[in-house]
């Protein structure tokens, strides 16, 4: 392994639960930014305020490693179809954005968890950015889609997929996804600021 990438570490508020990014290349991540209300609704489900945007780097599970607190590490969902947000629970802070399926490799993780946010550089791709009108508007979207596929190709060539601390063998998420109550939908959707 090893392809000379930095290694960046992050962690929860508390630090309780800790890890690492391996092998972080500037060809390995996409640095985006979103506006949408799932990603934003992950903080005020939590009891967190609304942080308008969320900044997320995008790579592939394998270089994602939990080194302590793993204990931690809890899931929900904000609906039943609804793609799997990691928290950690001992202090109520959203970590990562997985797909639903092991084999899309794909992880979304909080930038502002990183012990040096500015180690990945510029942003590349922002969605759902509110504009005048009520619409919203994407920047850079088909690149981001673009390198978010053929990392998943490269992955599932290499039989990669399954290493990853988010799901088993068998592809079963490693911990049992909470699916929101309706009220609890709501309620998260309440406190956003827009
Ligand atoms: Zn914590
Ligand atoms: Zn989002």
């Amino acid at each position: 392994m090893g392809g000379g990438g930095e290694t960046l570490g992050f962690a929860c508020t508390c630090g309780a639960l800790r890890g690492e990014i391996r092998d972080v290349s500037p060809a390995a991540y996409t640095n985006i930014v979103c506006h949408c209300k799932d990603c934003r609704s992950a903080y005020t489900h939590l009891g967190l305020a609304d942080p308008e945007k969320v900044g997320i780097l995008q790579t592939t599970q394998d270089r994602v490693r939990i080194t302590e607190g793993g204990e931690n590490l809890r899931v929900f969902r904000h609906t039943p179809k609804g793609a799997l947000r990691w928290f950690a629970t001992c202090c109520n802070t959203p970590l990562f954005f997985t797909p639903l399926k092991a084999r899309l490799v794909h992880v979304g993780v909080n930038t502002d968890r990183l012990d040096r946010p500015e180690a990945v550089g510029k942003v590349k791709a922002r969605a759902f950015v509110p504009s005048p009108g009520g619409k919203v508007r994407n920047e850079g979207l088909p690149r981001m889609v673009g390198r978010m596929v053929s990392r998943m190709a490269a992955k599932n060539l290499n039989g990669e997929w399954r290493d990853t601390p988010f799901f088993d063998d068998e592809g079963a998420p490693t911990r049992k996804p909470q699916v929101l109550s309706r009220e609890e939908r709501a309620a998260a959707l309440m406190g956003l600021r827009s």
